[in-house]
């Protein structure tokens, strides 16, 4: 056989360590999975009363068009269905995006401290990825990717921002954003791609969404998810708002039944739940007020998160703090193929599993050395 170099030398995305596997290796009954961004409400109970009835017609296949998921979210977010498609989670997004733009060879430009995706993409589909270094606060430097495209506009195809940023919890402000889509807004040959997948979470006031200036950059694109504020991860929908052209090109690309009845039924049901959302948004940001407030006491530094999650430094080798954690039937995430040695994310949990969560990193500090 000859597999092809690219794909040969892949380095595979690497998910959180699943509850089941974790009670397995560890001989744990109790074990709190705070390592993926997930909602730890579940799935909104509309959407699960939506699937309960769609359970019936199941032999059928899904419609193809997602006709009413796509009206829905036209009506709900305010985009021409033309504007819209729908995604296998935004991962199918990202990687289909990335066979659409690049020929072999051909780049896409992120943060070194950008979601993991974008590089797994990148390999899968034999493009080439850039990685420009990020800021001293680990965000996004918009001025360098910028920079950087400027420099070798002629081999970038696209440029991922994500805004808010994992594994990071950083965004970048209105003025930033608006002075980089400045530099690379309306060129002929780059599409950004600003992944939105935190978007509700955000509480910073200065914060802006992509969306905003669609109408005005041709090269634009922005992509949604339901798999964090809409508790919807295991049904795998994704969303993107793009200029028409983008999505007529994508829904020849992508499968018919891309994303099953399921889960369209439940993306529609949860895009109405209103209540949800705001139960979601408080519940995470009680949780991050709390995190913030322990990571202070056990004096580790945190970066201050606009997502449902913190990364936070235990000034310890990390995967050693991750392995004691497990022990203790905690699920964080080690952030090595970022290449951070000493730092975990967690996720918001509730208010138990975050309780939880301390106590066992507090006796877990006690028992691994500081670097
Ligand atoms: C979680 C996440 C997504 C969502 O992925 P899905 O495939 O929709 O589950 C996308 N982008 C970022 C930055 C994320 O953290």
């Amino acid at each position: 056989m000859k597999i092809s170099p690219e794909i040969r030398n892949m380095v595979p995305y690497k998910p959180g360590k699943p509850i089941s596997e974790t009670q397995r290796e560890y001989g744990l009954k109790t074990v709190y999975k705070l390592a993926s961004n997930e909602n730890p409400l579940g799935p909104s109970p509309k959407a699960l009363a939506a699937v309960q009835n769609a359970l019936q017609h199941q032999q059928l296949y899904p419609d193809a068009s997602q006709y009413e998921l796509l009206h829905t979210i036209s009506k709900v977010w305010n985009f021409p269905v033309e504007q819209l498609a729908l995604g296998n989670g935004s991962d199918e997004l990202i990687d289909l995006l990335t066979r659409i733009f690049c020929e072999p060879g051909e780049g896409v430009l992120t943060s070194q401290a950008g979601f993991a995706a974008y590089k797994v993409s990148a390999q899968a589909n034999r493009a080439t990825i850039y990685e420009v270094p990020h800021t001293k606060d680990f965000g996004f430097d918009l001025n360098a990717i910028a920079d950087f495209y400027e420099k070798n506009a002629a081999k970038i195809r696209i440029i991922f921002v994500a805004n808010p940023n994992n594994p990071t919890g950083t965004y970048a402000n209105q003025t930033e954003v608006e002075s980089f889509l400045e530099r690379v807004g309306n060129k002929e040959d780059v599409v950004v791609i600003f992944d939105e997948a935190y978007n509700e979470f955000v509480r910073a006031k200065d914060y802006v969404s992509a969306q905003k200036y669609l109408s005005k950059y041709k090269n634009l694109i922005v992509l949604r998810t339901f798999s964090k504020i809409y508790g919807l991860a295991g049904f795998r929908v994704g969303a993107m708002i793009a200029p028409k052209e983008v999505i007529e090109v994508y829904n020849r690309v992508r499968k018919p039944f891309n994303v099953n009845d399921l889960a369209q039924v439940a993306a529609n049901a949860a895009l109405q739940d209103e209540e949800f959302i705001q139960r979601s948004q408080q519940i995470c940001w009680k949780a991050l007020d709390y995190f913030y407030k322990k990571l202070e006491e056990l004096g580790l530094p945190y970066i201050p998160s606009q997502g449902n999650f913190v990364m936070f430094d235990t000034l310890r080798d990390a995967a050693k703090v991750n392995e004691a954690l497990l022990r203790r039937g905690i699920i964080m995430r080690p952030l090595l193929n970022y290449g951070f040695k000493t730092h975990l994310r967690l996720s918001v949990g509730l208010e138990h599993e975050n309780e939880a969560a301390f106590k066992a990193l507090a006796e877990v500090l006690k028992e691994v050395p500081p670097l």
